[in-house]
């Protein structure tokens, strides 16, 4: 049976064995994954996690023309005021010169609606986003509290779809059901695709020269790619890739991120999907494919000089257009260079730890080979299948860098960092601020208005690693003037000493 067919997008626990607890050397996990020995991992303490509403509401929010209820406590719409200015960036970036920031209702439940069912407040909030913002879509986005009560939401939103203009998209999101956030991506991907993305080609075409139109159509669409953003790109990150497909010849229907719902409409008639992050897009893709025999390429993030290379050629062998890469790359890869040259000797041997969502954790690493530094550390938030090549090549650079897979658990980070001492920690600030108490040179893995992708994401990387270390005086001076809140004990003790069956070497 189709995962299509249930209301629910499976957990990624289940679907791929997705594990975040995990502590050793980068070659220490491939054969345990394998397995299946990581399953069913815990840590007898932990602190901190990340909700999968999050990730959710980062992609929610940017759509264009969508409304988005929260179907819970108000306090788990709390995230999108973190989330106001990308989401107000993002329409500016749009065309919108007023952009009024995320579209957001929250049902609001109480402690009376726990014991009588929040099904009438739903009903209510969409009836009320329908007639007061007449938007494209409604998203139901159901939390902890409806998941626990029992809260219909699949059937609520099916006895109102004929009374609102809307497209109406039930997500199942609580918080509870996992404790891997990618499973949000997932959750969102399958009701677009079965409520959204249908294959029904509404375009019109002028009737006095209707054929000549289909026929511009038809071959726009031979060149027309869907680019699957994530909400961890910035506009320059997308302005980059756009530009290479661009290059290629490519025309580009880019989303989910700060799309249109007609985006997903028009995704079954592309003639190739190209992702940025197989962790976030492959849910999308692969269901793209079984429907609507939309082929798609994308194991790579486009972070780093190999890596983008290896972006444009997976995506040029599909299209026929191999030669035309290979130029294209060529010129980019002696152009950066170049660009490089000067900023590669003061980047040679230093030490560098790094942490955030799995692929770009582990492809920004393998930038930073590349640019000649080490890396002593890396804490993806999870490990599945799809991290699989990259922790490969980082073994075969060196098979001693420690691996410690989790989500936040920050005093599994202290630890690490005081026995590594890293020259620089790269990662999300929730990671850094705690870096940067250790004394540590930090620099955001993730920032609205830099680039990271493709070769100017390259370049721009070097430039800002660069000044970032010339000089670290501040966190130094810093680490001797705050504490940490773990005992000097917690720092002799081997950092994984909570994950049961955890590995020893630290
Ligand atoms: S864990 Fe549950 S209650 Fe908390 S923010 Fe997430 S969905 Fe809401």
């Amino acid at each position: 049976m189709s995962c299509l067919e249930a209301n629910t997008a499976p957990r990624r626990e289940d679907r791929l064995g997705t594990c975040i607890e995990f502590g050793g050397l980068v070659g220490d996990i491939a054969a345990p994954f394998c397995e299946g020995c990581l399953k069913n991992r815990h840590r007898a303490f932990s602190q901190g996690t990340i909700c999968q509403l999050l990730p959710a509401l980062a992609i929610l929010t940017s759509l264009r023309d969508t409304a988005v209820i929260v179907h819970g406590a108000v306090g788990c719409g709390g995230a999108v005021h973190s989330l106001g200015a990308s989401v107000r960036l993002g329409q500016w970036r749009s065309g919108d010169k007023n952009p009024k920031g995320a579209l957001w209702l929250s049902t609001n439940l109480n402690e009376r609606d726990v014991t009588q069912g929040g099904e009438e407040k739903l009903r209510k909030a969409i009836l009320e986003s329908d007639r007061r913002y007449r938007p494209a879509a409604i998203v139901v986005l159901s939390t902890c509290v409806p998941g626990i009560i029992g809260d219909d939401i699949d059937g609520v939103a099916n006895g109102l779809r004929d009374q609102v203009s809307a497209a109406l998209l039930p997500i199942h999101c609580e918080g509870f059901k996992t404790k891997v956030m990618a499973t949000a991506y997932d959750a969102i991907f399958h009701s677009f695709l079965r409520y959204v993305v249908d294959g029904r080609d509404e375009t019109r075409f002028p009737i006095y020269d209707a054929d000549a139109a289909i026929a511009v159509e038809s071959i726009r669409r031979k060149r027309l790619v869907n680019l699957m953003n994530v909400s961890s790109m910035t506009g320059p990150d997308q302005n980059e890739l756009i530009r290479l497909l661009n290059k290629l010849g490519l025309e580009v229907n880019m989303l989910p991120c700060d799309a249109h719902p007609d985006a997903f409409r028009l995704a079954p008639f592309a003639s190739l999907s190209v992702g940025v992050c197989p962790t976030h897009d492959d849910y999308f893709m692969g269901y793209l494919e079984e429907k609507f025999g939309v082929p798609f390429v994308g194991k790579q993030m486009p972070i780093g000089i190999e890596n983008t290379g290896t972006w444009l050629r997976h995506v040029a062998s599909r299209l026929g257009l191999e030669s035309t890469a290979e130029r294209i790359i060529a010129a980019e890869e002696s152009e950066l260079r170049t660009a490089l040259a000067p900023l590669l000797p003061r980047l040679k041997g230093k030490t560098a730890m790094l942490s955030a969502g799995e692929i770009r954790t582990l492809s920004t690493a393998v930038l930073l080979q590349e640019l000649g530094m080490e890396i002593l550390a890396v804490r993806p938030y999870h490990y599945d299948e799809f991290g699989a090549a990259e922790i490969e090549r980082l073994t075969e650079i060196n098979p001693d860098i420690r691996l410690n897979v989790a989500t936040a658990q920050p005093f599994e980070a202290v630890n690490i960092i005081n026995r590594a001492k890293p020259d620089l920690y790269i990662g999300h600030n929730s990671d850094n601020v705690w870096a940067a108490k250790c004394g540590a040179a930090i620099m955001p893995i993730y920032g609205t208005n830099a680039i990271y992708s493709g070769y100017s994401g390259a370049y721009d990387i070097a430039r800002r690693i660069h000044r970032h270390l010339a000089n670290t005086s501040f966190n130094e001076k810093l680490s001797k003037n705050v504490r940490q809140p773990y005992r000097e004990s917690w720092y002799a003790e081997n950092p994984y000493k909570y994950i049961k069956g955890g590995e020893l070497s630290a």
